[in-house]
């Protein structure tokens, strides 16, 4: 057995009960464990604070300060030792309320010490509570000037388990293991990336003698985590392109040329030229496409999905394009219908309110091939469904389904079909690389010609008479308004109750015969939506009322005003998809966001962000800042986005420069055979066979 692998119950210092409480508190169940035990910061024993410069927002601090008082207080629970110290002309209180007696017997009057601990407020005053003392002895002056802190509980604290005494375990076995931490990369990768050593690095990130080294050290750990996943990533794509043949669409014919040159109204930006001759390419290939499409909201997505789905079409295979809600869904269909009615294509609808007997009709034409595309929600994934030559799937704003959801298009046919997710959601490119396992990228990084930015405005309840106003002067020009709350869960009675109290006074203000409201929300059926959906879109009504059910997708050129309510409560997100519903017309159009006066930080951030920016990278990027990514993408997997020390956001440069060594490596020796790469194949085999089965998603 492995050094590495020993019960930590074994190391010196440690003992069975101790070894209980690392395995309970802190999942330490082994000699590596401990040595994975990063500190989560580092006191500079260098830096010395006044007392007079103290206050208790600040966390923790180093004083070196005079004993003038010791004495204990109370009695019984109450009890405990009160020392004060001085510094230059200030004083300062500090409180133990366990081991007092040792305490007690430890310090000396008049004597100097450095004192550590959080400062804080107790009864008007400034004092430190159990703060950690040193003596000041000038011939310990210690090696390093940083002092490594742990992540330690409560209970740990109490049962002798402090940051010190786990740096203390860690020195220990340092002096045990040193000689067994072996290298994981290769030397001449070590050269020639200037990175230190993997020992050196192990070492300097618990005791590090300065910044530099320690830095060094976290980057050297950091880009090996990244490294190995990176590594195992193009390993996975590389034989998921060898094991499924993709269906080859080789030429492009009639309905795409008929559509391209007859139909199409406006011309492609070049973004999206260039997103379809990608993605021709790829299905030109034997090899099945797996591509992630990111594109503002706005910036024609749907254009680009509907070609790919006609050059399947043209090679006599079936389409389908799943979007995440009913309206979309609706829309979608409504649209590429009428794009495609000069043409011999049989486009369907399916969703859950699909009536039981079209479906069953709906059904077996998809089975028996009658269907060329079909359009639908979640329902497309009933295992009921079954297409005949089903080659190419589409799915709209791919943020909105689960991994699951996704795999389980893939298994619609015999060999995977050609997949194209779409998100007006964008992060960077390595990083969805790594989330979504592994796929290609497009971007349409244009908006189509003539597209003002939208002016967002940010507001409080209080300035209601000035908002209704001004919805009035837009819709005197001729405008649409949206006026959309929050019903986060459709279940939510609260929200609900908003909802419609919202509308009742939208209605009282803006009365018939002047003025017409619709509402959409998630407690109608669908019919109902649809009927107040189409009144909108035909112009009828002037104010559509709704929930986040408009959230994704829905154009209505004409609608120029976007007024979302307790706009605190939505993320990041989802308010930029909201205002991408406006701007979509060449009028002016305006973003107005209505919240309350106390807001949290986070909040703040989001609605400032918003009034800043129109670029949904840049929201992206906040967004991924505020949330993390494993939130945001719904991809909680098994474990494998959790790293010891790295972070996908924190860390992305570390992170593509990994993949960019992975793919070096890998292309001159893909199966790790050189005597060079003997270090990275040894760790590279029990890794990859840990992770097995993680792959066939997106
Ligand atoms: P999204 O990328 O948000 O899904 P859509 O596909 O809904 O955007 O497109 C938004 C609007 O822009 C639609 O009304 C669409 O018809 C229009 N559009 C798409 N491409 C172009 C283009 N090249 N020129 C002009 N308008 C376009
Ligand atoms: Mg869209």
């Amino acid at each position: 057995m492995h050094l590495l692998s020993t019960s930590i119950e074994y190391l010196k210092g440690v003992g069975p009960t101790r070894s209980e409480l690392l395995k309970n508190e802190l999942s330490i169940f082994t000699f590596e464990d401990l040595l994975y035990h990063f500190p989560f910061r580092y006191i500079d024993k260098t830096k010395f604070y006044k007392i007079s410069e103290l206050s208790h927002d600040m966390s923790y601090v180093q004083i070196k300060a005079k004993v003038i008082s010791i004495e204990e207080k109370g009695h019984k629970r109450s009890r405990r030792l009160i020392v004060r110290v001085q510094e230059d002309n200030s004083l300062l209180e500090l409180v133990w309320f366990k081991g007092i007696k040792w305490i007690h017997n430890s310090l000396k009057i008049n004597t100097e010490y450095i004192f550590f601990g959080k400062p804080s407020l107790y009864g008007g005053k400034l004092n430190i509570a159990h703060p950690e003392i040193d003596i000041i002895d000038q011939s310990n002056s210690a090696l390093s000037s940083l002092q490594p802190v742990y992540p330690s509980t409560e209970k740990l604290n109490s049962r002798g388990l402090t940051s010190r005494n786990i740096s203390k375990l860690i020195r220990t076995l340092l002096d045990v293991i040193e000689l067994q931490i072996e290298e994981t990369l290769s030397e001449l990768m070590i050269k020639r990336l200037n990175l230190p050593t993997r020992k050196k690095s192990l070492l300097d990130i618990h005791f590090p003698l300065n910044y530099r080294d320690l830095k060094r050290a976290k980057k050297r750990l950091k880009f090996e985590e990244f490294f190995f996943l990176q590594l195992h990533l193009i390993k996975i794509r590389k034989s998921r392109k060898i094991k499924f043949k993709g269906y080859s669409l080789n030429k492009i014919g009639p309905f795409f040329n008929h559509f391209y040159n007859n139909i199409l109204p406006f011309n492609l930006t070049n973004a999206q030229k260039r997103v379809i001759k990608e993605i021709r390419i790829d299905v030109k290939k034997n090899q099945q496409m797996n591509r992630l499409l990111q594109g503002d909201v706005g910036s024609g997505k749907t254009l680009v999905a509907l070609l790919s789905m006609l050059i399947a079409i043209d090679n006599n295979y079936q389409a389908c394009l799943m979007a995440p809600t009913e309206i979309l869904a609706q829309q979608h269909f409504d649209t590429i219908s009428k794009f495609l009615r000069e043409q011999n294509i049989t486009v369907e609808l399916l969703t859950g309110s699909t009536k039981n007997k079209d479906r069953k009709q709906l059904l077996q034409n998809l089975e028996d091939g009658n269907i060329n595309l079909l359009i639908g929600t979640h329902a497309l994934l009933e295992d009921k469904v079954l297409f005949n030559n089903l080659a190419f799937v589409v799915i709209d704003e791919q943020h909105r389904f689960g991994v699951a959801q996704r795999a389980k298009l893939w298994r619609k046919n015999i060999n995977p079909p050609h997949v194209l997710v779409m998100t007006a959601t964008p992060i960077p490119r390595t990083l969805s690389m790594t989330i979504y396992g592994d796929l290609d990228v497009s971007i349409i990084d244009e908006l189509p010609p003539g597209r003002k930015p939208v002016k967002t405005i940010w507001k409080t309840d209080s300035s209601r008479l000035q908002i209704i106003q001004f919805i009035k002067d837009q819709i005197k020009i001729g405008r649409q308004i949206y006026i959309v709350f929050p019903l986060i869960d459709e279940s939510e009675k609260l929200d609900y109750k908003n909802l419609i109290e919202g509308f009742n006074s939208i209605q009282r203000e803006f009365p018939l015969p002047d003025f017409q409201v619709s509402v959409v929300h998630g407690k109608m059926n669908s019919e109902d939506k649809e009927y107040e959906m189409n009144r909108f879109v035909k112009g009828t009504t002037n104010i559509m009322v709704a929930t986040t059910a408009i959230e994704v997708g829905v154009d209505v050129p004409n609608a120029s005003v976007m007024i979302i309510e307790s706009a605190e409560r939505f993320g990041l997100s989802q308010l930029h998809q909201l205002r991408g519903r406006v701007g979509r017309g060449s009028n002016q159009s305006y973003c107005l966001l209505v919240s309350g006066n106390k807001l949290s930080s986070h909040a703040k951030t989001r609605l400032s962000t918003m009034v800043e920016t129109n670029d949904g990278f840049k929201i992206s990027e906040v967004d991924l800042k505020l949330r993390g990514p494993g939130d945001m993408m719904s991809t909680k997997q098994s474990g494998i986005l959790d790293f010891k020390i790295a972070d996908l956001i924190a860390d992305s440069k570390i992170l593509d420069f990994a993949r960019k060594e992975a793919e070096k490596i890998l292309l001159e020796d893909f199966n790790l055979e050189k005597v060079e790469n003997i270090n990275i194949a040894r760790v590279y085999r029990p890794y990859a066979r840990k992770r097995l089965g993680w792959s066939s998603i997106s």
